[in-house]
């Protein structure tokens, strides 16, 4: 039974982000879950590292969860939000507002975190035209920065690793430069801010008249590495697009619902965005939901009567699941009474020091921490930063040691990700920083050599 299904896999299956040659080597196929942990089909526990790739909020298989969406089953799993609302939609919607920056008073739901920059992108686009603005219609995206797969997410996400094939399908954007402390020049934080606002207000200074909107992940640049930006970077970009009245996008989508030890990551640094994407946890890991939060004022700039075209044509099928909006209730009832944000900031510190112990590999070139969002970069040389070469797949290898001691991560290049489920105790958080020790020494001594 369980060969049978594991060739059925290589047989049909084409999965996302997949070297298929890879999968074919070392194929997995989960069966079930329970709090933190996941098993395969031949009965393996793994903890969930990653929480299923940034998701996981509450553990898997939480009752309360469970109970949302059997409750919401007895009524009905689906109907359209074309021209007309659900009952769990718009209490969700409520219950968004409430927790997100003030100025966000709108919420359009979709289906995944890249559909949520798409539509960001094109609501700005089309709020200028609206206003009757229509030379604003470019846009300014950061270096390293990742939105999501779809073609306009990825025209503004710059991951040359996953972007580069689909240069020629891609709409330009003016890339801006990010502090990334580490690997800068003057490894002052400070500084690299400071350069890195310098360009950004140049680049708007001789283009703002055609520019609609920034798009920028907040507070932490997660596929491009879990780069953290330092105090004032993101309330800086803020202040620069409101001097030159362009939009400012900030993608919340892997950073939201806690993960950072803040409902949204951008209360660091007071941040008001004029558009904002949430997705992953928002439905605490369980369903497909998603959503575009933004302002009264671009609101307004669409509402009017249906000849003038203002309309926002846009929509998916699945808008709106009452399923995944009952789910996403609960889990913000949640986050109530357990605070999972306090415990996640309380939580955090006693994390920083677990990690703390890695710095003494000698392979362990930077360890970057913003609440439970995590990386580790490990490098061939600690003196000079020199990368282990590429062809080595050092990331690939230790994330195969883990797996085999009992952890589920995937690595960005040789950075280690390690963003745990809020709900991991500091017990668990123990037993996954001790495998994640042990893998990365055992791959990096065998790979000197
Ligand atoms: C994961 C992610 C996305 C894309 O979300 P999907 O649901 O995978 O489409 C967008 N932005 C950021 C910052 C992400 O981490």
């Amino acid at each position: 039974m369980t060969q049978n299904l594991i060739e059925k896999s290589k047989n049909h299956l084409w999965l996302p982000f997949t070297q298929m040659k890879d999968y074919d080597n070392d194929p997995l196929i989960i069966d079930s879950g329970n709090g933190i942990k996941v098993k395969d089909i031949d009965g393996n526990e793994y903890y969930d590292g990653f929480s299923s790739v940034w998701l996981n909020v509450h553990g898997h298989r939480k009752k309360e969860l469970d109970h949302a969406i059997k409750l919401q089953l007895e009524k009905i799993s689906h109907s359209t939000l074309l021209g007309m609302t659900n009952v769990p939609a718009t209490e969700l919607a409520e219950k968004l507002i409430n927790i997100s920056p003030e100025q966000l008073t709108r919420v359009f739901y979709s289906d995944s975190g890249a559909e949520a920059m798409e539509i960001a992108l094109k609501m700005a686009f089309q709020y200028w035209k609206n206003i009757g603005k229509p030379d604003k219609h470019k846009f300014i995206s950061m270096q390293n920065g990742y939105h999501g797969d779809t073609i306009g997410a990825v025209s503004v996400g710059s991951i040359d690793l996953f972007h580069h094939v689909y240069g020629p399908l891609m709409f330009d954007s003016f890339k801006s430069p990010i502090p990334y402390v580490y690997r800068s020049k003057s490894g002052n934080p400070a500084q690299c801010r400071d350069e890195c606002l310098y360009e950004l207000e140049q680049l708007l200074i001789a283009n703002h008249g055609e520019i609609a909107a920034l798009s920028i992940e907040s507070m932490v640049q997660g596929a491009s590495g879990m780069i953290v930006m330092p105090t004032g970077f993101l309330s800086g970009v803020r202040e620069l697009c409101t001097k030159y009245d362009v939009l400012m996008i900030v993608d919340e989508v892997a950073t939201g619902f806690g993960r950072t030890g803040k409902m949204f990551a951008c209360e660091y640094e007071s941040v008001q965005p004029d558009l904002m994407a949430a997705g992953k946890g928002i439905t605490g890991g369980y369903l497909p939901i998603a959503a575009t939060l933004t302002t009264e004022e671009i609101y307004e700039a669409f509402y009017d009567d249906y000849e003038t075209l203002k309309t926002f044509f846009h929509g998916h099928s699945y808008t709106g699941n009452q399923l995944g909006c009952a789910v996403a209730i609960e889990n913000l009832r949640l986050f109530e009474t357990e605070t999972i944000i306090e415990q996640v900031a309380e939580k955090a510190e006693g994390l920083h020091l677990l990690l703390n112990e890695l710095e003494s590999l000698p392979h362990v070139g930077d360890i970057r921490q913003l609440g439970f969002m995590c990386g580790i970069e490990l490098v061939q040389s600690k003196e000079t930063k020199l990368p282990f070469p590429a062809e080595k797949r050092v990331g690939y290898q230790v994330s195969l040691k883990m797996r085999e001691l009992g952890m589920l991560t995937r690595p960005m290049g040789d950075v280690i990700v390690f963003m745990p489920p809020l709900a991991s105790t500091r017990d668990e958080l123990e037993a996954m920083v001790s495998i994640m020790k042990d893998a990365i020494s055992e791959v990096t001594s065998v790979t000197l050599k």
